[in-house]
């Protein structure tokens, strides 16, 4: 069992105080923390490995509440579309992806996504080629060999375009294949023990391209399993007028109308939404994943950040697909939710505090770990960040905090995941950098050459 201790650094702990230490300490034992506090290591830990951080500030390790880790492959692609614009030309490349680019994709992306320290992240997978392999065990290995903690979720389309959808029929499958394979995986990959290192959900993937029996089926499933479910909702304008024609609804009534809101669930986008869609995810205590990059890289507005936590509502971040956004900063995302939240809302929208909290305590609520992830306290699960203050962009800062979430992204000194090091000084240790980004790139040429 290994006893370390992170010395003299600014320690946010995101606890119930919110507490904040100028120069305190984090010891870990195992993969548990076994101690937070100001000032000096206590005697107790004398015996232990102690890591001088002075420099550095350590906040709990981000996580991350919606990606598509597959689309590390296809970055750079249909970049000053509209949404359906940009799903239409993607469609038929994803159609192309088999478990050796997924998993060389997943493993690219989790490193970089390491290194913007994130710890926890959960993936929404929905495309299954026919004949490509299993693609969602590939992002499992993927997440395995880089260190991450991992919530993939078996994500579904089964309304082709020939049925009204949006996605051409090659890259939907029938709904009895979703719901065996959706079964299959939870049997296979999900681990509900506490300290878990890998949960199972279930997500299908929009109004526009899954019929609303499989929307009811999955929850069907994912209740009976005790897993989570997710799904993009009101992510654009064009989503609203596709569920008023459709349906005769706003998307979040038409949710609402296949039991898909409550406490198990949580959605990614909710952008467009009405104060009325605000007040029902309020009561009915669903989560909304906020992916302001993504949108904001779409042109799809901006989500109403200040009006759902004031509503109640669990918030957390995502860096969403890569296809979608490029930069795939966890830590990114953070300094956007802040700026977005502010340029819309004005300047006491949301506190940079507040938007820290979005990446740590938020998003461990919205996958269910808030009692094990999302702070740094006694019994908590050791999964850390330690960011590096004292250099050229950050040295002499007033306020660490607003450092790390307005500044320049710092170094990452250390990213610990389960109390082992994934992250250091700003160089991933767990799978080999630059043959991730090259295996990345020949799978990105690959899904090129096969157009
Ligand atoms: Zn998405």
């Amino acid at each position: 069992m290994t006893l370390f201790v992170l010395s003299g650094c600014h320690v946010v702990t995101m606890d119930g105080a919110r507490s904040e230490h100028a120069s305190g300490y984090v010891a870990v034992n195992g993969n548990l923390i076994a101690a937070v506090g100001a000032g000096e290591v206590p005697a107790a830990f004398d015996h232990a490995q102690i890591i001088e951080a002075a420099g550095c500030l350590a906040t709990p390790g981000l996580v991350n509440t919606h990606h598509h880790l597959y689309q590390w492959a296809t970055r750079g692609r249909a970049v000053d579309s509209t949404l359906f614009q940009w799903l239409t030309e993607l469609y038929p490349v994803w159609a192309r992806i088999d478990e050796q680019i997924v998993r060389d994709a997943a493993t690219a992306g989790l490193a970089w996504l390491a290194r913007t320290g994130c710890s926890t992240s959960t993936d929404h997978h929905y495309v299954f080629p026919r004949g490509g392999g299993d693609v969602l065990a590939a992002t499992v290995a993927a997440a395995s060999a880089v260190g991450l903690r991992f919530h993939p979720t078996r994500g579904s389309m089964d309304l082709g375009a020939s049925s009204g959808g949006l996605p051409p029929d090659e890259v939907v499958e029938d709904i009895d294949t979703i719901l065996a394979a959706t079964d299959e995986a939870i049997s296979a990959f999900h681990d509900p023990e506490p300290g878990s290192m890998l949960r199972m959900g279930v997500a299908p993937c929009s109004p526009f391209s899954v019929t609303g029996e499989l929307m009811r089926a999955a929850a069907e499933i994912a209740r009976q399993r005790g897993v989570r479910l997710h799904t993009h909702v009101a992510e654009t304008a064009d989503e609203g007028e596709f569920c008023k024609e459709r349906f005769g609804c706003t998307p979040v009534e038409y949710l609402d109308s296949l039991g898909w809101l409550a406490g198990d669930v949580w959605l990614a986008h909710a952008v467009h939404l009405d104060d009325a869609a605000i007040r029902r995810l309020a009561a009915t205590g669903t989560g909304v994943a906020h992916c302001p990059s993504s949108n904001a890289r779409l042109g799809a507005g901006i989500c109403r950040t200040a009006d759902l936590l004031a509503a109640g509502v669990a918030v957390g971040l995502g860096v969403d697909g890569a296809a979608s956004n490029e930069e795939t900063s966890l830590l990114g995302e953070v300094r956007e939710a802040a700026l977005m939240a502010r340029a819309v809302g004005g300047p006491l929208a949301l506190t940079v505090r507040q938007a820290l909290e979005l990446a740590t305590l938020g998003g461990a609520r919205l996958i269910g770990r808030a009692d094990e992830l999302g702070s740094l306290e006694t019994g908590k699960l050791a999964d850390i960040a330690l960011w590096r203050m004292d250099g050229l962009p950050h040295a002499g800062i007033a306020d660490p905090v607003a450092g790390l979430v307005l500044g320049a992204r710092p170094p990452l000194e250390l990213l610990i995941v389960d109390g082992e090091i994934v992250v250091e000084r700003d160089r991933v240790v767990t799978v080999d950098e630059r043959a991730a980004a090259v295996a990345a790139a020949r799978a990105a040429a690959h899904l090129a050459n096969a157009g």
